[in-house]
């Protein structure tokens, strides 16, 4: 087996691992879909921390970035509906646990924006940023008010709210590029996390083969190992990790998403009854300056 990647669990910073998944013989990626959807035949490698339970792809892919450029955005964007639905229901859920205004000038910077989905659903509350690598995306960016910013235009402490969705698990060192995003959170803001669940019983079970286990997701996460990575990489924070609400999604939206490109027609496609999470949210308050001096006070 090659070394392994990390010295130390970027999570929980033990350095006790054991080989997860291991294929001496992975198939090679032919196109996106295998790179997105592929599983697990097409890994090499996959180590688990004993300790904490964070798992990552040892072996990762060359070209990523080929791949992600090559992606298909007609099917991500079939899939908008239910996805804006997803993203109103983290909102909402935010605001009502966390009982949180902005003031008027305030700012909201998202992550691997996308199409700006969860960015326009705070249209009215305040200026919206987005980093985004895809060039599929900036005419609707700009359509919807999203300025997009490139990494090294990110200044710290300008935002009130910092947002990563399905981002964090295509990362190849979770716990320095956390770090770094923290730093961009305003005293008394908040960061908001979501990642696929791996402790889910579904996930679980089927170890491995479960359907999230593939060679985009460089880490995998549950919410003890995410609550871990959280308390290393986020200082002054108060962490608070929760199931996703349920994506919900109709027959032929579901079948785009596992890839493939026949349409359905029109009369077989039914809304499907129950929505998934498979997702786990995390949401970071980051101790507003005066508390922070309280505490040193007292
Ligand atoms: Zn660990």
């Amino acid at each position: 087996m090659n070394s392994i990647r990390f010295d130390i669990c970027p999570c929980c910073s033990c350095s006790d691992f054991i080989i997860w998944w291991n294929n001496r013989l992975p198939e090679s990626l032919k196109g996106w879909k295998d790179f997105f959807y592929g599983g697990r035949r097409f890994i090499r490698d996959i180590i688990s921390c004993r300790s904490c339970g964070y798992r990552f792809i040892n072996s990762l892919t060359k070209d990523s970035e080929k791949w992600y450029s090559r992606q298909d955005i007609e099917v991500y964007r079939s899939m908008e509906q239910f996805r804006s639905r997803y993203f109103e229901d983290i909102k909402n859920d935010m605001l009502k646990r966390f009982n949180k205004t902005f003031p008027t000038d305030a700012a909201a910077l998202d992550i691997a924006c996308g199409d700006g989905l969860w960015l326009q659903l705070w249209h009215a509350d305040m200026k919206l940023f987005g980093t985004e690598v895809s060039d599929n995306f900036k005419e609707i960016l700009t359509k919807k008010d999203i300025t997009i910013l490139r990494d090294e235009e990110l200044q710290p402490e300008q935002y009130d709210l910092v947002s990563m969705f399905d981002f964090l698990e295509h990362v190849e060192v979770p716990d320095s590029f956390l770090a770094h995003k923290w730093r961009l959170v305003k005293p008394g803001g908040f960061l908001i996390i979501g990642v696929p669940d791996m402790g889910k019983i579904a996930a679980r079970i089927l170890g491995s083969r479960y359907y999230l286990v593939c060679p985009m997701h460089y880490s995998y996460f549950d919410s003890l190992s995410l609550g871990k990575l959280l308390q290393k990489s986020c200082p002054d924070a108060d962490i608070a990790i929760y199931p996703s609400p349920p994506l919900k999604t109709d027959l032929s939206g579901m079948i785009k998403w596992l890839g493939y490109k026949k349409p359905l027609p029109k009369v077989i496609n039914i809304r499907l009854p129950v929505g998934y999470a498979a997702s786990i949210i995390a949401v970071v308050k980051k101790q507003a300056a005066e508390s922070k001096r309280r505490q040193i006070n007292k």
